[in-house]
């Protein structure tokens, strides 16, 4: 038996009446899963210490790890920094509406649990019709974060929310799958250098033919020292992970196959692989496919429900490739990377 109320969406073009009911349970601060783009949100009034509290407790997530504010427009942007550089122009014009998330310097206005305890706040104008409706209905900075377990993978249908927080919100709007299925780039304007907290779905190369010189945290590539002050608070946790401890591959694509092949007897082994790979693994447990070999793109949409997908096979261990970091491959190496706790075996 499900308990939250389930409202489905025409996700190009919105019923006012659910949008409505929607806006206010927010105003009233509440908690309402949307779709955007990336991936679902749950949202809630993001200018309410309160209201941002209880995105924490539905989330089970970490209190340093910050909200990013979702905006329809840049109206409302001076409010919340600040300063508001050049630069953050030239990108939010370049790549707004869309999965592009910056950090500025905050204002006084947003409270401390949206920004988990920083001087910083970070802003997004998603480009998806129901999140747009949303929040120019309800008139506020809206915090979303991803609408799932702290720690588990991000929700890209409403399937996969549900699992996780039923009876924890007080409405879900369905608008059926999520375009780019990735979280959004995060970037840094709040420092000397524009800095890549974490990679998502606007490309690095994208960011760098837009302004120049974009430096990228370690915490991206990287495990982070178990003291490291990280720049994105959430990018120290295991993250993005499916039950079943997770192993990447990397090495000659060859090899990498060979090794899971010989490694799928006497264990409920999954598989994450390439498309005209999947026959290799008939004797695997389950067997998910990101997409061509290459189509990074195809690989990001896929990525969290072949994960969700493979939880729901009781599994004792799953195999990946790790892929390359070439354009949207960035973001959909680090998520692999936080599921697995970096574990990864050279071939
Ligand atoms: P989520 O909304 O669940 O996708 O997570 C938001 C991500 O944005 C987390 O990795 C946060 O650490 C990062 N983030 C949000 N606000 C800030 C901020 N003020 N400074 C640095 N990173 C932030
Ligand atoms: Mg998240």
């Amino acid at each position: 038996m499900y308990r939250t109320p389930v409202v489905t969406v025409d996700p190009c073009a919105p019923n006012p009446a659910a949008i409505g009911r929607a806006a206010a349970l927010i105003r009233r601060g509440g908690l309402v899963v949307f779709p955007t783009e990336t991936v679902y949100g749950l949202g809630a009034n993001g200018l309410d210490e309160a209201a941002c509290r209880r995105i924490f407790a539905a989330k089970g997530r970490p209190a340093d790890n910050p909200l990013i504010l979702h905006l329809p427009g840049l109206a409302a942007l001076p409010a919340l920094c600040r300063e508001l550089p050049d630069l953050a122009h030239t990108l939010f014009e370049a790549f707004s509406p869309g999965p592009l998330t910056l950090v500025l310097k905050k204002s006084a206005l947003v409270p401390a649990a949206a920004s988990g305890g920083l001087d910083t706040v970070a802003v997004r104008i998603p480009d998806h019709p129901v999140a747009l409706a949303l929040l120019r209905a309800c008139r506020l900075p809206v915090a979303a974060p991803s609408a799932n377990l702290s720690g588990r993978p991000s929700p890209t249908a409403l399937s996969h929310v549900r699992g996780d927080l039923d009876g924890r919100v007080d409405l879900f709007l369905d608008g059926g799958p999520c375009r780019v299925g990735l979280e959004s780039t995060v970037l840094s304007l709040a420092g000397e250098v524009p800095t890549l907290l974490r990679p998502g779905g606007i490309s690095l190369e994208q960011l760098r033919a837009a302004i120049g010189e974009v430096a990228v945290a370690p915490s991206v590539t990287a495990p982070l020292a178990p003291d490291a002050a990280p720049a994105a608070p959430g990018m120290k946790y295991r993250h993005y992970a499916p039950q079943a401890p997770l192993v990447l591959l990397v090495g000659p694509q060859d090899r990498v196959l060979a090794y899971m092949r010989a490694h799928l007897a006497d264990r409920r082994v999954g598989i994450l692989c390439y498309e005209g790979e999947q026959d290799l693994f008939s004797a695997a447990t389950a067997v998910e496919v990101l997409g061509a070999p290459g189509d990074n793109e195809a690989h990001a949409h896929r990525l969290f429900e072949a994960l969700h997908r493979l939880d729901r096979a009781a599994l004792d261990c799953i195999y990946a490739p790790l892929p390359s970091s070439e354009g949207l491959g960035l973001a959909v190496r680090n998520r692999l990377l936080k599921a697995a706790a970096h574990t990864v075996i050279e071939v």
